[in-house]
């Protein structure tokens, strides 16, 4: 089946069954059981990150709406398993503290990343150690203990882009991580070109409306047990209520994604002939477009009227930042123009307002420091 049908249907396959209509949202913290014994014994393979059958046991290990997103997002991403976590950054943790106590602390990752990201990995907060490599160079920086490769593609917030297969075979046997919180399963399924594990945060496009926090890694069967199990060692779990948000939040993924990506490359087009905009990033692609200004990128940000000045991205509305001094601003200058983050570039996250309105309101922007 096409995604648009998979992205209504997925994680609900048994609904029509048990007569529902609505996913059903379980806020059960705990579960009761009369037979301890048999209990003790689920509660055992739980813990060593098991996915069985039945109802779980406390919140912390499972619960079955978020499960159903997990599974649909498993799904859209053609992967086994999917794991759910309260943030793109406690997903991203996760991974890092699997790798770390499987004895490969060292991590090779490419720039650009998210900044929160590029944060964590050089901080080394988690016991990891971290080569920045380019694509070119990820082959000759892996190491005996190389226990996984970081890449974001498109990447936060120039809009790199890398070339998946070939990354994946420079990775040999080593994991591949893609960040796809930009491209999402409509636009890009890294798995297929051999990543191994794919990882969103949630909150931007698989939420879709700028009010629920998530992240979730889609992956192997495998590496799912090893995550679940750090997930009920250090509790970042999702929501229920968010669970039941992102999922219904897929359901309208392409839809959003192919309208919004439209609109995008409409404007992309529309600001390389701006005399205000000397350089315009746009993969071709996709809802987000970064630009470079010819003079104050704060006073674009303070300027626009319908466009949201905030960080994030992904949501219905479109929204407008300057990477510089928010998203990326966690890692330091040289570090930022080594990744190619101008001082002047702009990150907007098209949303489903109308073209010529944003176009309204962002050349009315711009025109404020135009000469
Ligand atoms: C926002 C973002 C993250 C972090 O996700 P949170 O949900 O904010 O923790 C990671 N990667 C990318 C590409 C992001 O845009």
């Amino acid at each position: 089946m096409e995604l648009t049908t998979r992205a209504v249907h997925a994680g609900r396959d048994d609904l029509v069954a048990q007569g529902l209509h609505a996913v059903p949202l379980d806020l059960s913290t705990t579960y009761p059981a009369r037979d301890t014994r048999a209990e003790a014994e689920r509660l055992h393979e739980l813990g060593t990150g098991a996915d069985i059958p039945g109802l779980p046991v406390y919140g912390r290990i499972g619960n079955p709406t978020v499960a159903r997103f997990e599974q649909a997002l498993a799904e859209l991403e053609g992967c086994a398993a999917g794991v759910a976590f309260a943030s793109g950054m406690a997903a991203l943790s996760a991974c890092l503290l699997a790798v770390a106590a499987a004895g490969t602390p060292h991590v090779v990752a490419v720039r650009p990343l998210y900044g929160g990201s590029d944060h964590v990995l050089t901080t080394g907060l988690l016991g990891t150690s971290v080569t920045w490599a380019t694509p070119d160079t990820v082959r000759e920086s892996l190491r005996e203990d190389t226990g996984l490769v970081i890449v974001e593609t498109p990447a936060n917030p120039t809009l790199a882009t890398v070339d998946l297969r070939k990354l994946a075979d420079a990775c040999g046997d080593v994991p591949l991580l893609v960040d796809n919180t930009f491209a999402t399963p409509v636009l890009q399924r890294p798995a297929e070109s051999g990543a191994s594990i794919v990882l969103h945060s949630a909150t931007k496009f698989l939420g879709g409306h700028g009010d629920v926090l998530g992240g979730v890694i889609a992956t192997s069967d495998d590496f799912a047990r090893r995550l679940r199990q750090i997930r009920f060692a250090t509790g970042g779990i999702l929501h229920p209520l968010a669970g039941y948000l992102l999922l219904r939040g897929l359901s309208t993924l392409p839809v959003r994604m192919q309208a919004s990506s439209r609109t995008a490359a409409a404007l992309a087009e529309r600001l390389a002939d701006h005399p205000a905009v000397t350089k315009v990033h746009y993969p071709g692609f996709g809802a987000l477009v970064s630009f470079e200004v010819t003079g104050d990128p704060h006073e674009v940000v303070g300027a626009v009227r319908l466009i949201t000045p905030a960080v994030s991205l992904g949501s219905v509305d479109s929204l407008i930042q300057h990477p510089a001094s928010l998203t990326h601003q966690v890692v330091d200058p040289e570090s930022r123009a080594d990744g190619g983050i101008s001082d002047q570039l702009l990150r907007m996250s098209v949303g489903l307002e109308d073209v010529d309105d944003l176009w309204t309101d962002l050349s009315k922007a711009l025109a404020m420091i135009n000469g």
